[in-house]
């Protein structure tokens, strides 16, 4: 085993030595519920978890089935009385399993696959949505920055990259010296961890993480749920960094008097519903407070099936039904409250919720959207909101055709089909997928 995998048992077995076995983990479980698991049982499944810790021993069918349907949403280490970050054992218990029933070849094959499919979607959408100089700069290895800050996107809020420009935005105001980092170079590595392909994830998560300390970055604030998950408890833990690892979020709560001196008093008269994740930290609670210092903004808040998982997407995407519950309950409710606004937390919520202004009389924005606008700043076209949305696509397709040539990037009519299902295929509300089909087919028919 290598350093980092020892690092990772010692963590599991420190877990196992302090859990008492009361079970109350496995009992709040959403997932385990949801797919029909006892919560009587519950002594049981963690009797077994901490066998599978210490011997190895092989998971029991009711054990798998909890680890497998685990999507990460920390509502077990939000129950421990003892204070066991339940979701971290849970997560290197599962990669565990895996290796003592698949060979690790088939593991790295699965993400390589994966991993290839978001490179290439990735890559298509920020190609068509942003110039080839912000790209090249967020692209740019990270070890080789010199700012005091680090803003680490990861890779798939690429797809929704007006978000990372308003965040480059919020952090000028405060006259940070900042850089950005992202893009599928400096990946966190969740494909091949989830895939137990350790060898592969020490060589792309865990290097990323080693290469914001070579930039000698004294903060790096994270934007994906997923790599802030990851790093704080895959990284973070197994060996202290050189550096503070937070969310954006929180960082911007933290500095909210400084925000709250740039802030314009004129701006619209806004009702407001966050679409709410658990499970990452203060990330409610700190856009909470961000949004509630704007003026003319109105927050309401509803009760919300907030903790069934850490975001959108990703794991709790096989959960499609309860998503796509979750996501008419809520614009249903936000209308029914005199909502006119919906706040994202997240770029893949947001892709979630793109297009519910299709369906629902709301506003579909992200918190970045809100805070850059107060600044006066912001202001960036949400082009994937229009692809979600329907209806007439010049505007898309004409920034597309603009960004494309910049970044010397051609679409074919295969990226084009892969892209429509990429974006239509994934739980949440939408218009039609055939006015983003056939405008961008007929783009790359032009060439
Ligand atoms: S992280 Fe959430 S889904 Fe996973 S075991 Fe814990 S409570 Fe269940
Ligand atoms: S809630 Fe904590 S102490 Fe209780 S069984 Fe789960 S991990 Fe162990």
């Amino acid at each position: 085993m290598s350093a980092y995998a020892d690092r990772l048992q010692e963590l599991a077995i420190a877990a196992a030595d302090r859990c008492t076995g009361c079970g109350k983990c496995f009992e709040v479980c959403p997932t385990a519920r949801e797919i029909g698991l006892d919560a009587g049982e519950a002594t049981q499944r963690v009797a077994e978890l901490s066998a599978l810790t210490r011997d190895g021993a092989a998971a029991t069918s009711g054990l798998e089935q909890w680890l497998n349907a685990c999507d990460g949403s920390a509502r077990c280490t939000a129950a421990c009385p003892e204070g066991i970050n339940v979701r971290q054992w849970i997560t290197i218990a599962k990669l565990k399993a895996i290796e003592a029933t698949r060979p690790v070849e088939q593991g790295a094959a699965n993400a390589a696959s994966r991993f290839r499919h978001m490179a290439q979607a990735v890559r298509l959408l920020a190609s068509m949505q942003l110039p080839s100089d912000t790209l090249r700069r967020i692209l740019a290895p990270a070890e080789k920055r010199a700012a005091d800050v680090l803003f680490y996107t990861g890779c798939n809020v690429l797809r929704t990259p007006h978000i990372v420009l308003n965040v480059m935005d919020i952090l000028d105001a405060l006259k940070l010296d900042f850089d950005v980092v992202g893009g599928t170079a400096h990946c966190c590595g969740v494909y091949q961890f989830q895939e137990a392909d350790l060898p592969t994830y020490e060589r792309i998560g865990h290097r990323t993480f080693q290469r914001f300390g070579q930039s000698g970055a004294s903060h790096v604030l994270t934007w994906c749920p997923t790599c802030t998950k990851n790093f704080g408890e895959l990284e973070e833990d197994v060996e202290a960094p050189s550096f503070d690892l937070g969310h954006v979020s929180e960082f911007l709560a933290a500095n909210l008097d400084a925000l709250k001196a740039g802030f314009k008093a004129e701006q619209p008269r806004r009702r407001v519903v966050v679409h709410e994740h658990l499970g990452i930290g203060a990330t409610v609670e700190s856009i909470a407070k961000l949004l509630r210092a704007v003026p003319n903004l109105e927050l309401i808040e509803l009760p919300q099936d907030s903790g069934f998982s850490y975001a959108c997407g990703g794991v709790a995407a096989k959960y499609k039904e309860r998503e796509a519950a979750i996501h008419r309950g809520l614009a249903e409710a936000a209308v029914a409250a005199g909502a006119d606004t919906i706040v994202t937390m997240y770029h893949s919520c947001h892709r979630a919720f793109a297009g519910a202004e299709a369906v629902y009389p709301l506003k579909v924005v992200n918190f970045t959207d809100v805070i850059a606008e107060a600044l006066g700043r912001g202001g960036h076209p949400d082009y994937y909101s229009l692809y979600k949305k329907g209806g007439a696509m010049d505007e898309a397709v004409a920034a597309a055709r603009k960004f494309l040539q910049s970044n010397g990037v051609k679409i074919d009519e295969a990226s084009v089909q892969s892209l429509t299902a990429d974006i239509f295929n994934e739980t949440g509300l939408a218009g039609s997928r055939e006015a983003f089909a056939s405008a961008f087919t007929e783009l790359a028919r032009q060439g």
